[in-house]
């Protein structure tokens, strides 16, 4: 069975725009299936060996009264329990916040391998940024800019290292 990779984080932060440009061109598709929304959320994937589903989630916050919330939250739930590891997207343009915090405890409880990714560090605020998110104790971030597509090989190199 290949590894399944999910994409967690609150809404906004890039993951969509991650999945995209993974999907794209820095691995090859060889099949995916649309979801329930009118995007496609999983994809196989390859990467250097590697084979593994790619599997995009909504947007998580735990204390929003947001009308479908709770079946995102569910549908993310199905999604980590079914994951070999959790690319756990921040953003780095706006900093740490209580969503974050959050969505990173459901992690650690999870007990699933995660990597921290710091998206939007193309922005000029990033910077201010850069080392807020130590705190969160899931080690050192990937800093990366999914929309000029930075930093992509480095996380996919440790996403199939954990396999
Ligand atoms: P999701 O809700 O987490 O799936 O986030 P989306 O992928 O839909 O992106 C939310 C917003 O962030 C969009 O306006 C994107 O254009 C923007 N965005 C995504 N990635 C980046 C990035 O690397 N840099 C910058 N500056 N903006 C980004
Ligand atoms: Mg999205």
């Amino acid at each position: 069975n290949r590894p399944v990779v999910c994409i967690l984080g609150r809404p906004n932060v890039g993951k969509s725009t991650l999945f995209n440009v993974l999907t794209r061109s820095k691995i090859s598709i060889t099949e995916d299936t649309p979801g329930v929304t009118r995007d496609r959320i999983y994809a196989k994937a390859t990467w250097l060996d590697h084979e593994f589903a790619l599997i995009d989630t909504g947007g998580l916050d735990p204390s929003s009264d947001e009308a479908f919330m709770p079946e995102i939250m569910a549908q993310a739930e199905v999604a980590v329990e079914n994951a070999q590891i959790i690319l756990f997207v921040v953003d780095g343009k706006e900093g740490l916040t209580t969503v974050d915090r959050e969505v990173a405890a459901y992690i650690r409880k999870s007990g699933k391998e995660a990597l921290l990714v710091v998206n939007k560090m193309d922005a000029k605020e990033s910077e201010d940024h850069r080392y807020d998110f130590y705190e969160l104790g899931l080690g050192e971030p990937y800093t990366i800019s999914a929309e000029q597509s930075r930093g992509i090989g480095d996380l996919l190199d440790a996403t199939v290292a954990s396999f």
